[in-house]
């Protein structure tokens, strides 16, 4: 460690170190990292230091920037922590580079004033490259598809130590892989994406009381399946905690969110949710239109660790049965222990192939469903085997497959349902080749 250290412009810390909890610290404090060492890299050539001396120690090696991700315990890696990677810079043309360690709401500030937009998550909170190598899944995506979609070029350090630049013309492999493969064949260390001419959204979410979730669930589903693709929407049960932030009408009861997001004519998304909004009277009217970098209000996710269990599945359709089904295990009359059941519609330009071919899979899922559950007395035991029962209620159309980027990414079964066998089969064989002595073996990484 101490030779690794000397090549370093920024820091090795070791577990004795104040620093190591703080560099190792995820977004779900259910799970405890506790990586051999963690280099604070200061610049991509720290990175290079620090693969080059894992694969020749056989030390596995993962990567962190905010821990949005944090999958496993990453026992005895080399952690490599990017936050300190954080050049953001907007191009007034319409484009934007990033260092590793940049998170969404960095590149939404200085891409306002030009008009400009990211495609951005729900949280803004979450890091650009975790985020956009998994696909990028956010809340105008019927109108824009998959920030992946978006990418120009990245910087990457592959498992022999060497940096490349990868386009789609210089590595057509890599650049194939880096676009839904999260990190299977390198650590990225800046990344170059397009970004959208949107400045303000008709969006927000409308807060409907639990007695009203049947009406809405139903009406929603409805009236989802016949919106232009200028509107990306969303539903979720939810039974927020009492906690500080929380609404009060929200809190310590059962509610259900629609979210909506409209990149149209304000008045025309104003129309288009009447419907919606007429279906009963919300406990909280929040849709309105915001500046674009306002988009993490939409969901309103939460912005403070805690111990959560993440489950999520596709759908390939909702009838009015599966509506049903899903009310009948996580509705408010189902004694659910999910603080979040939720729903994505997907469809329009998800549905459509990148410019370039890509290992993000499973375009054609109509919706995506997850549940999240805090891991917290009285009913933590309850929440894993409530959540099985959720996706087992809604199987019947479930397309069997699942996103990279929802619900951690580790473990044979989930990376199978991440990927068709022949992305894995190519990602598997990318990995190979550039990683030859398999440093890149731990962490949200779909190959192992
Ligand atoms: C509150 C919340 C909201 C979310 N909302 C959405 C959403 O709307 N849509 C969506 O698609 N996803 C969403 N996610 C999932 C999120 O996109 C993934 O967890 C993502 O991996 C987080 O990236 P990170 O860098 O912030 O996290 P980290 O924990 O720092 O990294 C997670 C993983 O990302 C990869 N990664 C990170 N940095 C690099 C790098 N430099 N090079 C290569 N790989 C790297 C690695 O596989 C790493 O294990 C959400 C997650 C949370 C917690």
């Amino acid at each position: 460690m101490d030779s690794l250290r000397r090549r370093l412009t920024g820091e090795l810390v070791e577990p004795a170190d104040p620093r190591y909890a703080e560099l190792t610290a995820g977004f779900n404090a259910a799970i405890t990292a506790t990586p051999a060492a963690v280099v604070e890299a200061r610049d991509p050539q720290d990175v290079v230091e620090a693969v080059t001396f894992a694969a020749g120690s056989g030390i596995p090696v993962a990567v962190q920037a905010t821990g949005h991700g944090i999958a496993d315990s990453l026992d005895g890696a080399l952690l490599i922590n990017t936050r300190r990677l954080d050049e953001c810079v907007v191009h007034a043309d319409g484009w934007a580079r990033v260092g590793a360690g940049v998170r969404w709401q960095q590149v939404l500030d200085a891409a306002a004033p030009h008009g400009l937009a990211p495609l951005s998550g729900s949280a803004p909170g979450v890091g650009v490259v975790g985020y956009t190598t998994g696909g990028g899944l956010g809340p105008v995506g019927r109108t824009y598809g998959w920030a992946s979609d978006r990418v120009r070029a990245a910087e990457i350090v592959t498992g022999e130590g060497v940096l490349r630049r990868v386009t789609a013309e210089t590595e057509p492999d890599l650049f194939w892989a880096v676009r839904g493969g999260k990190g299977a064949v390198g650590i990225v260390t800046a990344m170059e994406f397009d970004l959208v001419r949107q400045e303000r959204l008709h969006a927000g979410a409308l807060y409907f009381a639990g007695a009203d979730a049947a009406t809405v669930l139903h009406r929603w589903r409805e009236w989802s399946a016949g919106l232009p693709a200028e509107a990306t929407t969303s539903v979720a049960l939810l039974q927020l905690p009492p906690l500080p932030g929380v609404p009060e009408p929200l809190a310590g009861r059962f509610s259900v969110a629609v979210r909506f997001a409209w990149t149209g004519d304000p008045a025309t998304g104003e129309a288009t949710l009447a419907p919606l909004r007429a279906v009963a009277t919300p406990l909280i009217d929040a849709v309105q239109v915001i500046p674009y970098a306002a988009i993490g209000m939409i969901h309103a996710d939460p912005v403070d660790p805690m111990p959560v269990h993440e489950t999520s599945d596709l759908l390939r359709e909702l009838p009015a049965e599966a509506v049903d089904a899903l009310l009948g295990v996580a509705g408010p009359d189902a004694g659910s222990p999910q603080v979040i059941v939720e729903l994505r519609q997907l469809g329009g330009a998800f549905a459509v192939p990148g410019e370039h071919p890509s290992a993000l899979d499973h375009r054609d899922a109509a919706f995506s469903l997850i549940t999240i559950g805090v891991l917290v007395p009285p009913v933590a035991g309850a929440v894993a085997p409530h959540a099985d029962e959720v996706s087992a209620a809604l199987k019947p159309w479930s397309t069997g497959a699942t996103l990279p980027n929802l619900g951690a990414a580790v473990g044979a079964e989930r990376i199978a349902r991440s990927y068709r066998p022949e992305t894995l089969s190519r990602l598997v064989e990318v990995a190979r080749r550039f990683d030859p002595s398999g440093v890149f073996t731990v962490g949200q990484v779909p190959v192992r």
